[in-house]
C-alpha cells in the first residue's frame, strides 16, 4: 500500500490591521486607489500541516495570472489592499500570495478560487465586528488585555485566534494580525491544529486607529 503525502492539512487565514502596519517603523504606503478604510485586510490564505511547517511555491507553471481574477479587482482592491512601499496596485501582493502559497492547494482551488475563498472567509469572520461587540473599538492610547481581544474573537467565530503584534514608534505593542485556522476546503474555521511561534504580545495592547495613521509620502 502506497501512503499518500497530503498537500496539506489546514490554512491560516491572515489579517492584517492597516493602522498597525503603517504605524511602525517601516511605515507604509497606501494604495494607488487611495486610502483603504479602517478595517482589517486579507494578507493571505496559508496551506499549513499540522507540526506547524508548511509547504510553500509548489508549481511555478502556474503563475498569477491577473486576468483570471478581473472580475474581482476592485472588491480585491477594498478587501486585500496592498500598504507595502512603493505604492501599488495590489497585483504584486496578490501574486506573491497566489504563487507562494495558493499554489499549494491546487489539489481544492485555482487562482480564482483561492481570491473567492478568501473573500469569503473574510466576510465570515467580521473580526471588526466581533471587536466592536465587545467595545474594543479604534482609538491611540488605549490599551486592552489581550485575553480581551483573544475572547472578543472567539465569540465571533468559535475558536481561538492568534494574534500577532507589532511595535509603534512610541513602543507600544498593538495587535498588527490575526491568524485563524480553516479547514482543508477552506471553507469553515477550526479549532487550530498548531499556534504560529511568536513572540509575546504583553498585556498591554493597543489597537489603534486609522484615521490618524499617515503614509510615508504624508510625512
Ligand atoms: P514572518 O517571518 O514575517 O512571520 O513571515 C514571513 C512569511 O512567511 C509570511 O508572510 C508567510 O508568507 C510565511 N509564513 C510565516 N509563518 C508561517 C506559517 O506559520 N505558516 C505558513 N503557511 N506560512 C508562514
Ligand atoms: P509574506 O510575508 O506573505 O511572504 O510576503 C508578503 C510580501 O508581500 C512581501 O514581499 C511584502 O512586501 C508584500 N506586501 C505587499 N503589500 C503588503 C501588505 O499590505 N502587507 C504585507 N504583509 N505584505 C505586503
Ligand atoms: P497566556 O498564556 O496567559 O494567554 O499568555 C501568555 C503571554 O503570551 C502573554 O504575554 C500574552 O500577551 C501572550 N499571548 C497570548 N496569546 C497570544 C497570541 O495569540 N499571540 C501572541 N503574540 N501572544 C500571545
Amino acid at each position: 500500500i502506497l501512503a499518500v503525502a497530503k498537500d496539506f492539512d489546514f490554512f491560516y487565514f491572515v489579517q492584517q490591521w492597516p493602522a498597525s502596519y503603517c504605524d511602525s517603523r517601516r511605515g507604509c504606503c497606501y494604495p494607488k486607489t487611495g486610502k483603504p478604510e479602517e478595517d482589517f485586510s486579507i494578507h493571505g490564505l496559508w496551506p499549513n500541516y499540522n507540526d506547524g511547517t508548511y509547504p510553500s511555491n509548489c508549481d511555478s507553471t502556474n503563475s498569477f495570472d491577473d486576468s483570471k481574477v478581473s472580475d474581482l479587482e476592485s472588491v480585491l482592491q477594498k478587501e486585500w489592499p496592498t500598504l507595502a512601499c512603493p505604492s501599488g496596485d495590489g497585483l504584486k501582493f496578490w501574486r506573491h500570495e497566489w504563487e507562494k502559497h495558493g499554489t499549494c492547494a491546487e489539489s481544492i482551488f485555482n487562482e480564482h478560487g483561492y481570491f473567492e475563498a478568501a473573500l469569503s472567509l473574510k466576510k465570515k469572520a467580521n473580526l471588526l465586528g466581533s471587536l466592536e461587540h465587545a467595545g474594543i473599538r479604534p482609538a491611540d492610547g488605549k490599551f486592552h488585555k489581550m485575553e480581551e481581544i483573544k475572547d472578543a474573537i472567539t465569540k465571533g467565530v468559535g475558536y481561538a485566534p492568534y494574534i500577532e503584534c507589532n511595535v509603534d514608534s512610541s513602543g507600544n505593542h498593538q495587535l498588527f494580525q490575526v491568524y485563524q485556522c480553516v479547514d482543508a476546503s477552506a471553507t469553515d474555521f477550526i479549532e487550530c491544529p498548531v499556534f504560529p511561534h511568536g513572540r509575546a504580545c504583553g498585556n498591554k495592547v493597543e489597537f489603534p486607529s486609522f484615521s490618524s495613521a499617515s503614509s510615508r509620502d504624508e510625512l
